[in-house]
């Protein structure tokens, strides 16, 4: 079986060739180093679920893009990213019609996110699913507790924080502007 970093290898090297995009470019796109993306590409260094954002947010691609899609036995575990306490998974795989990722993030106890700005006109809503959530949105936090919602602008400045001692899970669903894709 493929390991996610590999598949995050393959899919940055194509992304990157099918734009023609130097290594330099795509450092100067994302804000993640050239030594760190040659060292991805080259699967010699697996990136942090906040390497793997910027990446996401600079190339203005689904976050779905470099993370293995869900198998279609539904039951098999799949691969998610992890970094910093933070795993997320894509539970279905990315929908061009809707243009839409379904993603699910686990944050340990006390774990917080990156800051994250995500492709222009995208709009995000969470959905705690077990635990309390801070969503921080330009610097004013929300407190949701399991089963409540929020729908936000995710072009702005926004990260998560599990403030208790227990893993928070939520579904974060994130709606891309059309087109987005390689
Ligand atoms: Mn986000």
């Amino acid at each position: 079986m493929q390991t996610v970093d590999y598949f995050v290898a393959t899919a940055l090297k194509n992304l990157r060739r099918q734009r023609q995009l130097s290594l330099a470019q795509c450092a100067a796109l994302t804000g993640v180093s050239k030594a760190m993306l040659g060292q991805i590409e080259r699967n010699e260094s697996g990136p942090t679920v906040a390497t793997l954002w910027k990446i996401a947010d600079g190339l203005q691609v689904p976050f779905s893009w470099f993370i293995q899609p869900p198998p279609s036995d539904p039951t098999t575990p799949h691969q998610g990213t992890e970094g910093e306490g933070i795993t997320v998974r894509s539970l279905l795989p990315y929908d061009a019609d809707l243009a839409m990722d379904t993603l699910l993030i686990t944050l340990a106890p006390g774990a917080m996110s990156h800051q994250s700005r995500h492709v222009v006109g995208a709009i995000e809503q969470v959905i705690v699913v077990s635990g309390q959530l801070v969503l921080s949105l330009e610097g004013t936090d929300y407190l949701l507790a399991n089963g409540e919602a929020q729908r936000f602008a995710a072009d702005c400045r926004h990260h998560y924080h599990n403030p208790l001692h227990v893993p928070v899970s939520f579904h974060s669903l994130i709606h891309y502007p059309r087109p987005v894709s390689g």
